[in-house]
């Protein structure tokens, strides 16, 4: 398995500060391995809390003259940095899948939804409008004005190494702040390619900077932009526990925050439901990148009179998904990310089965012929599933499928949303007062009715209690880049 680009110069190993690609302050790197084979191919600045602070410095001088050009200007580079990676999405879709094993139908396919909120935001840049509102006595002029919150600190994820950064950093720059920038250290080198892109598009010096760390530094060096008080937003993507020490930390500076956290999305299937569009549904929201996204569906609830027929359907296509390496063109569920991830998937079986689930396929990793490497696991569909078990509670995120059954509204809908995570929500019926009555009572910040492909750069993507806080996409999603000033002209 090898990687081999049109452009090599994609693959940085520096951070990049104030338009410098540059070593760590201590010269350490960490290395990054390919978890399809879990050998290491690259290395990536292993940074520290130093180059936290410089990052910081160069967003903060940044800010001023960015922030004070037009909106056309600042849209045109996002402009420039939207055809440059449509232009290198090959490169930058084998990059992803090297490092995140997803495969390359996949990876292309993130790569043109990640470059859809550079366009997305490009365009929302043009149109930040304020407001006159009406005077309340004469003589005075009431006007507000939309500003730029300033520098932010963005933190994502590996599961979606080049979407989860392009719709923070595309909103942050639209709207006229600099950003310090922190991928996850398992996939570091897709949002060090696409930066590299984005200074070819002609982004100013210091409004974009990047810097990488292994996971036992990343408390230190996010630790720097959550105190210190010239960072204003946080907007991170990730684990829930995470999440919360972020909000705790960065209270101190009462920072703008963005949270979009776990999720636990159920999925239901009524009794008047299309069985066969909601099989389909589920495979595109279940089985997405091997299950490791937090809008998968966790907990599959299935009325009791379809409840066979429905995990009949399911089974077969889920026995049929072809798990192997990216860069088989066959290749339907690639590894998980790392042992971590795949230790956790085996527990949750393993408890299942132990509180009485059944298992109609999949159930234990692979490795064979195909599937070579140590982090495969095989698409699982578990029968029988009950509230006692860990996979109730907990985001499994892996290719596994437990089904719950139910026989009321009322009994599933309570069940739905005994959770404390809220972020997407999934639902099959045919019967369109039902749609109402259970769109209502959904406790989650999306939810997909009759679809199980729910994001888009133009729709409104976040959750509800603890699944976390702000919306990305949309025209929802400038806001939360954004601090409402009043203005107020008396003596007229
Ligand atoms: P996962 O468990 O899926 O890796 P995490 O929430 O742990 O999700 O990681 C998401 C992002 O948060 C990554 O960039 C990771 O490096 C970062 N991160 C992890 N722990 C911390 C922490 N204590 N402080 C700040 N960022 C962290």
């Amino acid at each position: 398995m090898t990687l081999t680009l049109t452009r090599p110069d994609l693959i940085r190993s520096g951070n990049f500060i104030n338009g410098q690609w540059q070593n760590s302050k201590k010269n350490e790197q960490y290395p990054v391995s390919n978890p399809a084979n879990g050998l290491v191919f690259a290395q990536a600045a292993n940074s520290t809390a130093d180059d936290a602070k410089l990052a910081i410095e160069a967003a903060y001088v940044a800010f001023e003259d960015w922030r004070n050009l037009p909106a056309k200007a600042r849209s045109q580079c996002l402009i420039r940095w939207h055809k440059l990676i449509l232009d290198n999405s090959e490169d930058l879709a084998r990059i992803m899948s090297f490092e995140q094993g997803k495969p390359l139908a996949e990876a292309r396919g993130e790569v043109a939804y990640g470059a859809s909120y550079v366009d997305w935001f490009a365009s929302e840049a043009l149109r930040t409008y304020g407001d006159i509102i009406p005077e309340a006595v004469q003589g005075k002029k009431l006007m507000v004005v939309k500003e730029p919150v300033g520098v932010v600190a963005a933190i994502t994820p590996w599961n979606f190494p080049l979407a989860m950064i392009a719709r923070k950093i595309a909103p942050a720059l639209a709207a006229g702040c600099t950003v310090v920038a922190k991928p996850a250290e398992d996939t570091p080198l897709t949002a060090l390619a696409l930066v590299v892109l984005a200074e070819e598009a002609g982004i100013p010096a210091g409004v974009l900077n990047i810097i990488t760390s292994s996971r036992d530094r990343v408390s230190d060096v996010v630790g720097v932009w959550l105190t210190d008080s010239r960072v204003r937003k946080i907007t991170f993507t990730g684990s829930t526990a995470v999440g919360k020490i972020l909000a705790r930390e960065s209270a101190s500076t009462l920072k703008h925050l963005s949270l979009e956290l776990g999720g636990n999305a159920p999925f239901i299937v009524f009794e008047d439901a299309d069985l066969d569009a909601a099989v389909e549904g589920l495979m595109a929201a279940k089985f997405r990148n091997g299950g490791q996204t937090c809008v998968c569906p966790n907990r599959i609830y299935v009325h009791d009179s379809v409840y066979d027929a429905f995990a009949d359907k399911l089974t077969e296509r889920v026995s049929s998904l072809k798990v192997g390496p990216w860069d088989r063109d066959d290749s339907q569920i690639g590894p998980m990310i790392n042992d971590r991830a795949i230790d956790k998937i085996q527990q949750h079986v393993q408890d299942a089965l132990q509180h009485g689930a059944k298992l109609l396929t999949g159930g234990e990793r692979i490795q064979n012929a195909i599937a070579t490497g140590p982090n495969y696991f095989a698409p699982t569909v578990l029968i029988d599933a009950n509230h006692n078990m860990q996979l109730a509670h907990d985001e499994t995120f892996g290719p596994v499928a437990p089904l719950f059954r139910f026989r009321s509204e009322q009994e599933v809908i309570e069940a739905a949303n005994n959770t404390p995570f809220g972020l997407a929500g999934y639902f099959y019926s045919n019967d369109i007062k039902r749609v109402w009555r259970v769109s209502n009572k959904m406790q989650t910040g999306i939810v997909g009715i009759n679809e199980g492909a729910i994001a888009s750069e133009t729709a409104p993507f976040g959750g509800v209690k603890e699944s976390g806080y702000g919306r990305e996409g949309s025209r929802y999603g400038l806001d939360d880049y954004m601090d409402t000033k009043y203005l107020c002209q008396g003596n007229l």
